[in-house]
């Protein structure tokens, strides 16, 4: 199937804005994405005829609503392709679901001793929680490290393994350089040895099919702001078995069974339990408006597009004199570069002047950045929205400012 670009932007009423004179390019998607008029409409209905607290009452808005909030996480489920829903966790966001997983798996699973290994490729989310977790239980963390052209380097997996290994950590799509990193084949390996795996699927659920059993992973997290729906709300899926051993992580209303002063509290079952306190509910409702947005459009079609954007993209930013480009050429979603020795902000400074807006800095990825001895890249998200047009913008622009710079 092919798109019809100029309709589905009519849907994005953010898209239509113009920044500084110029009608808005906006490719600043990975680091979160424009909303379509379906996930806006569903969360202002919901709010304006539906809204109850959810899990509480018995009174008809109520019991209506905790339905609505159910039947999306039935729904999360089948877009992950997850056994049961069950499986799936309502939090804030990849953060989050990174955070919970080494606070509840994490202090209760780990000795001392004990190593993890995440990559050189990782967002903080995957980096910072493990090392605090590491800190706590006196336990270690190891570094895949990449290869001179930005994949990771998985053949020094079987020397960093060794019988203390508990976890392994690692992004699905790099949120600065756009490469796919082959998890499937990793979690097999890491499987065969006894260790636990989680996916940071943050930068590839807008772009692909995900499906977890297919995976075989132990958790996999993302959050709905990158897949067109609202901020705040995101998914930790976890496996049965594996959420069914962890502890609660935050105590609160929800979670629990009973509660009684003297003999203290006895507490449900995942995944509620790990959902303490008043959910997010409207942006629940929101969640589940854009995962059906994106699945009535097709995920194979939306990565079929998305690739055909990007090679359009490679080839065109590389006629740019002095671009350095640091994407693979299979990358997904983002292409990062800088422009010979200027500085990633101005360079970026000066888009914005000509309303191209781009992601500029370390990109919540300060290891990979000294991998590549540079403190800063710009980034170009493209998604489904984005058009050849605007790339070429994109490179005419790198161009007078490659000219006004030197
Ligand atoms: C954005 C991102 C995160 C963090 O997502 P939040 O929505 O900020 O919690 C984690 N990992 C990757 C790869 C990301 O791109």
């Amino acid at each position: 199937m092919s798109f019809d670009i100029a309709s589905i932007r009519l849907e994005f009423p953010l898209l239509a804005k113009e920044v500084n004179g110029y009608p808005l390019a906006y490719l600043d998607s990975a680091a979160t994405a424009q909303k379509p008029q379906a996930v806006l409409n569903a969360e202002t209905y919901f709010y304006q005829h539906e809204y109850a607290a959810v899990h509480r009452g018995i009174h008809t808005l109520s019991s209506n609503a905790t339905t609505r909030m159910e039947n999306i996480r039935t729904q999360v489920a089948r877009f992950l392709h997850a056994t049961s829903s069950e499986e799936i966790v309502f939090v804030k966001g990849a953060t989050e679901a990174i955070n919970l997983v080494a606070q509840s798996w994490g202090d209760s699973q780990l000795k001392p001793g004990d190593n993890i290994i995440i990559t050189e490729m990782e967002h903080h989310s995957n980096i910072v929680p493990w090392q605090m977790l590491a800190k706590r239980i006196n336990a270690e963390l190891r570094y895949i490290p990449l290869t001179s052209s930005g994949a990771l380097d998985v053949r020094c997996l079987s020397s960093l393994v060794d019988s203390r290994t508990r976890l392994l950590a690692i992004t699905h799509v790099s949120n600065v350089l756009g490469t796919i990193n082959s998890v499937k084949k990793i979690i097999s390996q890491a499987k065969a040895l006894g260790i636990v795996t989680l996916i940071d699927g943050a930068q590839a659920i807008m772009h692909d099919t995900v499906d977890v059993q297919d995976l075989d992973c132990d958790f996999y997290v993302f959050s709905g702001h990158k897949i067109y729906g609202p901020s705040g709300i995101g998914i930790l899926y976890g496996r049965k078995e594996i959420l069914e051993l962890m502890p609660p992580w935050e105590g609160g209303g929800s979670m629990i069974s009973t509660v009684s002063l003297s003999e203290g509290t006895t507490y449900t079952t995942a995944p509620w339990v790990f959902e303490a306190g008043s959910p997010n509910i409207g942006s629940i409702i929101g969640l589940g408006a854009a995962l059906q947005w994106v699945s009535d459009l097709g995920m194979d079609s939306i990565f079929q597009r998305e690739k055909k954007l990007m090679s359009y993209a490679l080839n065109k930013l590389s006629d740019v004199p002095d671009i350095i480009i640091y994407s693979p050429p299979q990358a997904i979603g983002v292409l990062a570069f800088n422009l010979g020795s200027h500085h990633a902000f101005d360079v970026g400074s000066f888009l914005d002047q000509y309303g191209i807006a781009i992601r500029t800095g370390h990109h919540c990825a300060m290891p990979l950045m000294k991998h590549y001895g540079v403190s800063s890249m710009c980034r170009a998200s493209l998604v489904l929205y984005n058009t050849e047009d605007e790339v070429d913008r994109l490179a005419s622009s790198l161009m007078r400012i490659h000219h006004l710079l030197s």
